[in-house]
């Protein structure tokens, strides 16, 4: 029985080092075998080169090198194409994601009662404010719109049986958000909760833009009701602007034509184009996500390993 360990690197040069020591420990303990899989998502930072020094003392790291920064689903996903063992796991280097609760998940998945065992936070004391307020709305919002349940507070942290790694390698889709990918391929999840830690060094990789544009992803990719409410939110228009239409044909009729009124005519014609805008950007996001799915493109690439039988391009 093997177990893999996937670590998306980027920029980790300081962390990565510590998070070796913490999770080696943890794993010599567990008295199972094992691989590291060291994914350096293009760091400018020297990341690699540190990984191949870990490479050199420890047979069971295994690094693969991205051939630029492709972004960390894509950098999972690379792990997740390459990994060779029974049981697969996926890390943050950042310490974020305690390597203690390793051996509790192995627990519950020996037990046969899951197929995987997720990590959840259930603080989020130590991140700013700001974004937990708007990260509790995503998840609500999230789950209201789409079928496929993305827990709040769940991380990519987690420990997974073979059959599952396989559902999530056969996921090929290009715009992956792969907390909305793991709830969709279904089976038995168990969730280990556990109080937030703060990343030891480093930065965090996410701005408060990126994650914004992580959160559309995230709707558009499980979700079709945006497209439901602008269809909905058409047509109650019409109806309203017909209504209104015959309103002033009437008033025309018995009254005659008093002009006034252009000041709310222009503000209703702009709040109207001003939603047709926005509609239009709604459909354009799903618009774009298609013409990025048509073209096929790999999801990664890699430039160096010292494995010599990784899947290079998938
Ligand atoms: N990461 C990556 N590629 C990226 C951005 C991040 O592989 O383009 C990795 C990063 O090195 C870390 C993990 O993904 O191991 C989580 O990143 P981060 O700590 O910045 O996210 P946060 O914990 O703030 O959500
Ligand atoms: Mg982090």
């Amino acid at each position: 029985m093997l177990l893999s360990l996937i670590v998306p690197c980027y920029n980790e040069r300081e962390a990565l080092p510590r998070f070796y020591e913490a999770c080696s420990a943890v794993l010599k303990k567990m008295d199972c075998p094992y691989e590291l899989l060291l994914v350096d998502d293009g760091s400018t930072d020297g990341t690699l080169d540190l990984m191949k020094t870990l490479a050199e003392k420890d047979s069971r790291v295994t690094y693969l090198a991205l051939s630029r920064n492709f972004g960390k689903e894509a950098a999972m996903y690379a792990g997740f194409c390459n990994a060779k063992g029974d049981y697969v796991a996926v890390m943050d280097a950042d310490m974020q994601d305690p390597p203690e609760l390793l051996p509790v998940m192995l627990e519950k998945l020996q037990s046969g009662a899951y197929d995987c065992a997720a990590a959840r936070r259930v603080t989020r004391a130590g991140e700013p404010k700001i974004r937990s307020l708007f990260a509790r709305l995503f998840y609500k919002l999230v789950n209201r719109m789409s079928d496929t349940e993305i827990v709040d507070g769940a991380r990519d942290f987690r420990l997974m049986k073979r059959d599952m790694v396989d559902a999530i390698v056969a996921m090929s889709e290009y715009n992956r958000f792969s907390k909305g990918l793991f709830g969709w391929v279904g089976f038995r999840t168990c969730w280990v909760p556990y109080e937030n830690v703060e990343r030891v060094a480093g930065r965090s990789k996410w701005s408060f833009w990126g994650l914004t544009k992580y959160a559309v992803d995230g709707v558009v990719s499980f979700s079709q009701t945006p497209l439901r409410f602008v269809s909905l939110f058409g047509f109650i228009m019409t109806a309203v602007a017909f209504i209104m239409l015959a309103f002033v044909i009437i008033r025309k009729l018995i009254f005659g034509d008093p002009v006034a009124g252009w000041a709310s005519t222009m503000s209703v014609i702009i709040f109207v184009s001003g939603i047709q805008l926005f509609c239009l950007g709604i459909i354009g996001q799903y618009l774009a996500k298609t013409y990025l799915e048509t073209k096929r493109r790999p999801h990664f690439i890699i430039s160096e390993s010292n494995s010599p039988d990784v899947t290079k391009i998938k």
